[in-house]
């Protein structure tokens, strides 16, 4: 089986993130950067996928030079080559699909597993509009029942199934309220969710051996992708700073301020 993963370099939701004066982006001094903590756990899963039925483990990140250390973070996990789409500049959701189906047309991979979204900006798009682009069949928001993490109830019980033909995927997915199962013919695009499962330290021989793998670079705009951006971040605005907050006597005094100041009641 072959699964193709994404891996987006992305400012680390720790760091304190200010907006430049010029509101055309954020201040990245003192900012670290990690893997997009959604694609970690596709990353994992893809791991796992691969230690249960063979196969092989492709990274892919679209993005300037310095991604290729979250590149290098996966493979220290257990992928077994990388891919960089070098790109300079922003990248929205619809150009970031359009590269993935070149590199996907390139790589013929059975799955495509990406995380729901990234947490730089939120779009929770890229997936979908990959499998759009590709026909493919699509399940987002993948996901495990809770209090699954022992290795016997995994081996029970796996995030993503295989059918025994190799040919259909099982996915459970989150939906309001609970869970729904998918069955999916492959080739699949799925995006993962938090409960997928949690993702593996690198061991330290993994890391060392992540600096042998491959780690393939290509021009993105070689691809031959259409990377004009649908949607242009014009302006952005810090939140507005929070009023303090008030201290209440009792009870009486909170429904008194309730209903008198702030009219909720
Ligand atoms: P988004 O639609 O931007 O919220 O991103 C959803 C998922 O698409 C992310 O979790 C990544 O797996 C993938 N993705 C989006 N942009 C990139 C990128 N520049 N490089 C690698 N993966 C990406």
């Amino acid at each position: 089986m072959k699964l193709l993963v994404t891996v987006k370099r992305v400012e680390d939701p720790e760091s304190r993130i200010r907006v430049r004066p010029d509101g055309q982006g954020i201040v990245t001094d003192g900012v670290n950067y990690k893997m997009n903590p959604f694609d970690e756990i596709a990353v994992e899963e893809a791991i796992r996928l691969k230690e249960r039925h063979g196969g092989e483990v492709v990274v892919v990140s679209l993005g300037g030079p310095a991604a290729a250390a979250e590149l290098r973070a996966a493979l220290a996990m257990g992928a077994d080559r990388a891919v960089l789409a070098r790109h300079a500049g922003a990248l929205d959701p619809s150009g970031a699909a359009a590269l993935l189906e070149r590199l996907v047309a390139q790589e013929r991979p059975d799955l495509v597993l990406l995380g729901k979204q990234a947490v730089d900006d939120d779009q929770n798009q890229t997936g979908q509009l990959l499998a759009g682009r590709l026909g493919w069949p699509q399940a987002t928001f993948a996901s495990k029942k809770e209090g699954l993490e022992s290795p016997a109830e995994q081996a029970r019980e796996p995030g993503l199934a295989l059918s025994a033909d190799g040919a259909r995927l099982r996915v459970a997915r989150e939906i309001d309220g609970g869970l729904e199962t998918l069955e999916l013919e492959l080739p699949a695009v799925v995006t993962v969710d938090l409960r997928l499962n949690r993702p593996r330290f690198a061991s330290l021989p993994g890391i060392m051996k992540a600096k042998k793998k491959e780690l393939r670079e290509v021009e993105a705009g070689a691809l031959g992708a259409d990377l004009s951006p649908r949607v242009v971040v014009r302006r952005l605005l810090e939140p507005p700073a929070r009023a303090g907050g008030v201290k209440v006597a009792d009870v009486s005094e909170l429904f008194q301020r309730l209903r008198g100041e702030a009219k909720v009641v």
